[in-house]
């Protein structure tokens, strides 16, 4: 039944907030969007959503542009980062096109106001989507500038009363360094906040880390490119480090 919502008892989470890098979208091409990442990503996206979890995500831009590369380019700051937030829009309805092509419902919502491309972001509609088993996709940031879309995902998770933010990346997990850099990096399974903050590891900018921390939503940081690892976390199971 269309948007049907029936949650399988072995899943830890009702609803998680999924955060994706613009980054990632570019997997192994030379172009900003690469169709086999979008392909993989709408796979792990459909096995958790058939489990039942209401999925809400927030994506990136920065494989289109970052507000902070405006002003090398003589470009006002401000400027930039709105257009930042429009190349967050452009991955978002690529990402909404590939995972309805994959049968899921979707609902793009916009912290600036599109209406010709998507709906304002309204958060009782947007929760609404949810209770009804669409997918909702999280558009153009907060709608303002000096933000990352990494502070999107923590108000938009806290404002939807997601359990959890998923940080998705191309690591297993936090490391006490960089381990593309250190083949001898140690991985934490699991860290609280003060110690994420006291060993100044760098897991989402102070603004994002700071709101999950204050309004107690944890993060798990998690390998994205990994199959199967979505519903192992959505399961509860341990894939990365979580950060409680
Ligand atoms: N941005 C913004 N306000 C927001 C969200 C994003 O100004 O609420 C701008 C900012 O310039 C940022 C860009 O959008 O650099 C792209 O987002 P981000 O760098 O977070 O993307 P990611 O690194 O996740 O790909």
């Amino acid at each position: 039944m269309r948007g049907s919502i029936l949650i399988f008892p072995y899943m830890k989470y009702k609803r998680i907030l999924l955060k994706l890098s613009g980054e990632a979208l570019m997997g192994s091409k030379n172009s900003n969007i690469d169709p086999a990442v979008l392909e993989q990503y709408s796979e792990e996206i459909k096995a958790v959503k058939e489990q039942g979890v209401e999925v809400a995500i927030v994506i990136g831009g920065g494989n289109i542009f970052r507000g902070g590369q405006a002003e090398a380019l003589g470009i006002d700051r401000v400027q930039g980062d709105y257009m930042g937030m429009l190349a967050t829009v452009i991955n978002a309805m690529a990402l909404q096109s590939a995972l309805e092509r994959h049968g899921m419902y979707t609902r793009l919502m916009a912290g600036i106001k599109m209406e010709q491309v998507c709906e304002p972001f309204i958060r009782r509609r947007a929760i609404r989507h949810l209770e009804k088993g669409r997918i909702v996709i999280f558009g153009a940031g907060i709608g303002n500038p000096y933000f990352t879309t990494d502070s999107t995902a923590s108000l938009r998770a806290i404002e939807i009363q997601a359990g959890v933010v998923l940080k998705g990346t191309r690591v297993d997990g936090v490391y006490d360094k960089d381990p593309e850099k250190f083949p001898d990096a140690v991985r934490y399974n699991q860290l609280t906040f003060q110690e994420a903050y006291q060993k100044k590891l760098n897991i989402m900018d102070m603004t994002a880390f700071t709101l999950c921390q204050e309004n107690k939503l944890p993060i798990i940081v998690f390998d994205m490119n990994k199959k199967g690892n979505l519903l192992k976390i959505a399961k509860g199971e341990e894939a990365g480090t979580l950060i409680s």
